[in-house]
Protein backbone atom coordinates (compact mmCIF):
# COMPACT_ATOMS: atom_id res chain seq x y z
CA UNK A 1 0.00 0.00 0.00
CA UNK A 2 1.36 3.41 -1.28
CA UNK A 3 0.26 6.83 -0.37
CA UNK A 4 1.40 10.22 -1.77
CA UNK A 5 1.26 13.70 -0.39
CA UNK A 6 2.04 16.99 -1.67
CA UNK A 7 3.67 20.48 0.72
CA UNK A 8 3.86 23.51 -0.31
CA UNK A 9 5.64 26.58 0.64
CA UNK A 10 6.71 29.82 -0.21
CA UNK A 11 9.06 32.58 1.63
CA UNK A 12 9.76 35.91 0.42
CA UNK A 13 13.77 36.97 0.32
CA UNK A 14 15.41 39.30 3.44
CA UNK A 15 16.55 42.55 1.82
CA UNK A 16 19.71 42.71 -0.51
CA UNK A 17 21.56 43.78 2.82
CA UNK A 18 20.69 41.04 5.26
CA UNK A 19 23.54 38.49 6.11
CA UNK A 20 20.97 35.97 6.67
CA UNK A 21 22.19 32.53 4.25
CA UNK A 22 20.18 31.61 2.46
CA UNK A 23 19.23 28.08 3.07
CA UNK A 24 17.97 25.51 0.75
CA UNK A 25 17.21 21.87 1.76
CA UNK A 26 19.77 21.87 4.22
CA UNK A 27 22.42 23.88 1.92
CA UNK A 28 23.76 27.02 2.38
CA UNK A 29 23.46 28.65 -1.32
CA UNK A 30 25.56 31.69 -1.65
CA UNK A 31 25.36 34.76 -3.66
CA UNK A 32 21.34 35.55 -2.23
CA UNK A 33 20.17 37.17 0.64
CA UNK A 34 18.22 34.87 3.07
CA UNK A 35 14.13 34.20 3.01
CA UNK A 36 12.21 36.09 5.55
CA UNK A 37 11.03 33.67 8.73
CA UNK A 38 11.46 33.01 12.46
CA UNK A 39 13.63 29.77 11.75
CA UNK A 40 16.26 29.37 8.81
CA UNK A 41 13.35 29.94 6.48
CA UNK A 42 14.16 27.01 4.48
CA UNK A 43 11.84 27.00 1.90
CA UNK A 44 12.68 23.16 0.85
CA UNK A 45 12.23 21.65 4.11
CA UNK A 46 9.42 22.96 4.98
CA UNK A 47 7.70 22.39 1.76
CA UNK A 48 8.85 18.41 2.21
CA UNK A 49 7.78 18.69 6.35
CA UNK A 50 4.26 19.38 4.63
CA UNK A 51 4.22 16.66 2.13
CA UNK A 52 5.39 14.51 4.97
CA UNK A 53 2.67 15.37 7.12
CA UNK A 54 0.40 14.40 5.02
CA UNK A 55 1.48 11.25 4.63
CA UNK A 56 1.47 10.96 8.78
CA UNK A 57 -1.79 13.48 8.88
CA UNK A 58 -0.24 15.03 11.94
CA UNK A 59 1.03 19.04 10.93
CA UNK A 60 4.55 20.12 12.44
CA UNK A 61 5.31 23.40 10.64
CA UNK A 62 2.79 25.82 12.91
CA UNK A 63 2.27 25.25 16.31
CA UNK A 64 4.95 22.55 16.83
CA UNK A 65 7.54 24.24 14.70
CA UNK A 66 6.87 27.89 16.48
CA UNK A 67 7.40 26.04 19.48
CA UNK A 68 10.71 24.61 18.98
CA UNK A 69 11.69 28.40 17.38
CA UNK A 70 10.44 30.42 20.21
CA UNK A 71 10.42 28.36 23.30
CA UNK A 72 13.67 26.55 22.58
CA UNK A 73 15.34 28.88 19.34
CA UNK A 74 15.44 25.85 17.02
CA UNK A 75 15.92 27.64 13.68
CA UNK A 76 17.32 25.01 11.95
CA UNK A 77 14.50 23.48 9.85
CA UNK A 78 15.86 19.88 9.63
CA UNK A 79 14.68 19.37 13.00
CA UNK A 80 11.31 20.28 11.91
CA UNK A 81 11.54 17.27 9.38
CA UNK A 82 13.13 15.21 11.88
CA UNK A 83 9.85 16.06 13.66
CA UNK A 84 7.88 15.24 10.90
CA UNK A 85 9.46 11.79 10.08
CA UNK A 86 9.51 10.58 13.48
CA UNK A 87 5.57 10.53 13.27
CA UNK A 88 5.57 8.45 9.97
CA UNK A 89 5.76 5.10 12.54
CA UNK A 90 3.38 3.06 9.74
CA UNK A 91 5.12 4.20 6.66
CA UNK A 92 8.35 4.32 4.49
CA UNK A 93 9.34 7.44 2.70
CA UNK A 94 10.40 5.50 -0.83
CA UNK A 95 10.33 8.78 -3.32
CA UNK A 96 10.76 12.56 -3.29
CA UNK A 97 10.13 15.21 -5.92
CA UNK A 98 10.95 18.86 -5.58
CA UNK A 99 9.66 21.69 -8.06
CA UNK A 100 10.89 24.90 -7.86
CA UNK A 101 9.83 28.48 -8.93
CA UNK A 102 12.25 31.04 -8.73
CA UNK A 103 14.31 33.61 -10.37
CA UNK A 104 17.28 33.70 -7.95
CA UNK A 105 19.45 32.44 -7.56
CA UNK A 106 20.36 30.20 -10.66
CA UNK A 107 19.44 26.58 -8.99
CA UNK A 108 20.76 24.43 -11.63
CA UNK A 109 24.12 24.76 -10.25
CA UNK A 110 22.92 23.38 -7.15
CA UNK A 111 20.51 20.59 -7.65
CA UNK A 112 22.97 17.85 -7.26
CA UNK A 113 23.70 19.49 -3.98
CA UNK A 114 20.36 19.69 -2.89
CA UNK A 115 19.39 16.52 -4.03
CA UNK A 116 22.26 14.81 -1.84
CA UNK A 117 21.39 16.45 1.22
CA UNK A 118 17.49 15.67 0.63
CA UNK A 119 18.37 12.02 0.63
CA UNK A 120 20.71 11.92 2.89
CA UNK A 121 17.48 13.50 5.47
CA UNK A 122 15.18 10.76 4.16
CA UNK A 123 17.15 7.97 3.95
CA UNK A 124 16.30 8.01 0.32
CA UNK A 125 19.19 7.12 -2.79
CA UNK A 126 19.74 10.12 -4.74
CA UNK A 127 18.47 8.34 -7.73
CA UNK A 128 14.68 8.75 -5.32
CA UNK A 129 15.25 12.64 -5.32
CA UNK A 130 13.98 14.97 -8.06
CA UNK A 131 14.37 18.00 -8.20
CA UNK A 132 13.42 20.65 -11.10
CA UNK A 133 13.37 24.27 -11.20
CA UNK A 134 12.02 26.84 -13.30
CA UNK A 135 12.57 30.82 -13.34
CA UNK A 136 8.52 31.80 -13.46
CA UNK A 137 9.27 34.24 -16.35
CA UNK A 138 8.44 37.81 -14.35
CA UNK A 139 4.99 36.28 -13.90
CA UNK A 140 5.14 36.11 -10.23
CA UNK A 141 6.60 37.45 -7.32
CA UNK A 142 8.98 34.46 -7.44
CA UNK A 143 9.32 35.20 -10.73
CA UNK A 144 10.18 38.29 -10.12
CA UNK A 145 12.69 37.64 -7.85
CA UNK A 146 10.89 38.54 -4.67
CA UNK A 147 11.29 35.04 -3.10
CA UNK A 148 11.25 31.03 -3.75
CA UNK A 149 7.89 28.95 -4.22
CA UNK A 150 8.48 24.84 -3.74
CA UNK A 151 6.55 22.15 -4.14
CA UNK A 152 7.11 18.81 -2.71
CA UNK A 153 5.32 15.32 -3.87
CA UNK A 154 6.28 12.17 -1.23
CA UNK A 155 5.48 8.64 -1.68
CA UNK A 156 5.80 6.21 1.14
CA UNK A 157 5.35 2.35 1.29
CA UNK A 158 3.66 1.03 4.22
CA UNK A 159 6.13 -1.04 6.27
ZN1 LIG B 1 8.25 28.11 5.57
Amino acid sequence: MFKTAIGQDSHRFEPDTSSKPLVLGGVIIPGCPGLCGNSDADVVLHAVTNAVSGISGINILGEISDNLCHKQGITDSRIYLEKALDTLTEYTVTHLSISMEGRRPKLAPHIDTLKKSLANMLGLTVSCVGITATTGEDLTEFGRGNGIQVFALITAQKK
